[in-house]
């Protein structure tokens, strides 16, 4: 038996389960000499048409879960293995220079990004991210180390260096019932998106490629890997997981209960999600509402932009599903560690201080008009609000606030019905700190990203699993909460914090202290944070 030590983001413990690792390095390619230039051709072809092949059967397959349209991706990606330009420059390499199939691929893939991300196109741009993605998957065909490779068909512990989000996306959860990563951070995206689904999670364990296929069990309660756990330690995993299916049902039975403290305080309890699936999740915690609705999980993994009627009719879902109670839609809040490749975005040296959110929203006016129409569409069916991410400054919500007018009058003048919204901003810059005053007269309702509020606050990189110590229980951030507290009820409109801090029960009574009015959490964490409002 082996037992590593880890972090946990989301507790839990799983059962006994093989182990499958997830490799995310892209190995590195190397130059080889070859001496038959036709034969490395004949194995490129072979590569080539072996994905294909695995392309057709992807479409296949994610017809049938995902919808025709969304599929299309990998139809189109077959054609693009067949395109004449690419193929003649892979071929012509290997014939000329005699070289290596993958080498060959890499540096023609190298070539073409180039070129491709010069045009100032933003549908070439694009085009240079899935000549990344074929040639990626010819190199591991033609290099069988798995890269990359995350489908799996029956339920495991995933182990990887890293996921980012949109593997997280791609892979099938419920076969995912553990995840061990060794870097990341709480606050990295695929430790919120583990957390938001419920799965038992570490991170910061040095992963060992040797352990794939053994059995092994998370335990995300007192931050352990077993690989083939003993007899013993199952029967004491066992009784862990006991305690905590126990420790749950008593959470569950306060579902019922509001979350009042002993002297009669309340402190209303949302759920963040990301999709419709959690939607249910945080009915079935007892969440008063959604208190942040991450809509970018919608527009990654996918070839174009999701369309007004698609969005319209996710929207209207959860509409439907909460009812009366307040569903919060966070527009898109896509770059940093959230790319999403219909955007076409080029890259940044410092995606974090880059083109993120609001301000990435306000330069694609017509793809976030799009959103904002489908969220008006849908507030016909329940109590939406919209909610802006990232904001720094009165231009922006103002600007934000015009578009959203737009949209309201393109919908009044074509006679299709629709809802006004609430709208609030995202407070998680200290910039929107600094302004809370002033941004709290343009709107109706804050709410704290802890996670981005401590990243800019302390100039501390969220994904850097190097400085976790920086985080938001900084006193500079408390500090920070504290104010825009202040000015959100100065103006009479209230203030949540949804970031990851929230899931602190010891925080409850420091939030209570400084007013906040309402916390929202990833959908496991409401029981317990209903609890701890209960003890106080
Ligand atoms: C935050 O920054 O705290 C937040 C809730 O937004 P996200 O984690 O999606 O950036
Ligand atoms: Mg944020």
């Amino acid at each position: 038996m082996e037992v590593k030590s880890g972090k946990s983001v989301c507790y839990g413990v799983t059962d006994v389960l093989d182990i499958k690792i997830i490799k995310t390095d892209v190995s590195e390619v190397v130059c080889r000499c070859v001496n038959d230039g036709e034969i490395e051709v004949i194995r490129y072809q072979n590569a080539r048409d072996a994905v294909a092949k695995e392309l057709e059967e992807l479409y296949i397959k994610a017809k049938a879960e995902i919808g025709e349209k969304d599929a299309g991706i990998f139809k189109a990606h077959v054609l693009m293995l067949y395109d004449e330009v690419y193929n003649d420059s892979i071929e012509n390499k290997i014939r000329e220079q005699k070289i290596n199939a993958e080498y060959a691929v890499e540096s023609a893939k190298n070539e073409l990004v180039r070129m491709f991300d010069a045009i100032d196109d933003e549908l070439i741009k694009a085009r240079s991210l899935d000549i990344k993605d074929i040639s990626t998957r010819i190199i591991n065909m033609l290099i069988p180390d798995g890269t990359g490779q995350c489908d799996v068909d029956k339920p495991v512990i995933i182990a990887a260096y890293e996921l980012t989000p949109s593997m997280m996306l791609r892979m099938n959860k419920e076969n995912m019932r553990g995840l061990v990563m060794q870097s990341g951070t709480a606050n990295s995206h695929a430790a919120i998106l583990a957390r938001s689904m419920g799965i038992p999670t570490l991170i910061n364990v040095k992963i060992d490629e040797e352990w794939d296929g053994k059995n092994g069990v998370v335990d995300a309660i007192n931050g352990r890997l077993y690989i083939e756990p003993d007899n013993e330690t199952k029967d004491m995993l066992a009784d862990i997981k006991n305690c905590m299916i126990n420790e749950m049902q008593v959470c569950k039975e306060q579902e019922s209960k509001s979350a009042v403290t002993k002297d009669g305080r309340i402190m209303n309890i949302y759920a963040n999600i990301s999709n419709r699936q959690e939607a249910d999740a945080a009915l079935a915690n007892g969440a008063e509402g959604i208190g942040l609705f991450r809509t970018e999980f919608l527009y990654i993994e996918r070839e174009g932009y999701p369309t007004e009627e698609e969005q319209f009719e996710v929207y209207k879902y959860i509409a439907d599903r909460l009812g009366e109670k307040k569903v919060v839609i966070r527009t898109f809040d896509i770059g940093a560690d959230k790319p999403a490749g219909c955007f076409g975005l080029s890259k940044e040296i410092n995606p974090a201080l880059g083109l993120r959110g609001i301000r990435l929203a306000l330069e694609r006016k017509e793809v976030f008009k799009t959103q904002l129409r489908a969220i008006l569409r849908a507030a016909i069916y329940g109590n939406l609000a919209v909610m802006f991410p990232m904001v720094t400054s009165k231009n922006e919500v103002q600007e934000a606030k015009r578009i959203l007018y737009e949209a309201e009058c393109e919908l009044k003048a074509k006679g299709i019905p629709y809802a006004d919204v609430k709208v609030g901003v995202m407070i998680e810059t200290p910039a929107a700190v600094i302004m809370s005053d002033e941004l709290a007269k343009l709107v109706d309702f804050f709410s704290i990203g802890t996670n981005d509020l401590a990243q800019y606050t302390l100039a501390a990189d969220r994904q850097n699993e190097r400085l976790t110590e920086y985080d938001a229980h900084h006193p500079a951030v408390l500090r920070m909460i504290e104010i825009a507290a202040k000015s959100a009820h100065e103006a009479g409109i209230k203030i949540s914090v949804c970031g990851e801090l929230a899931s602190d029960e010891a925080m409850v009574e420091m939030f209570l202290r400084m007013g906040i009015d309402e916390i929202s959490v990833s959908p496991i964490m409401i029981p317990s944070i209903r609890k701890a409002v209960r003890s106080i």
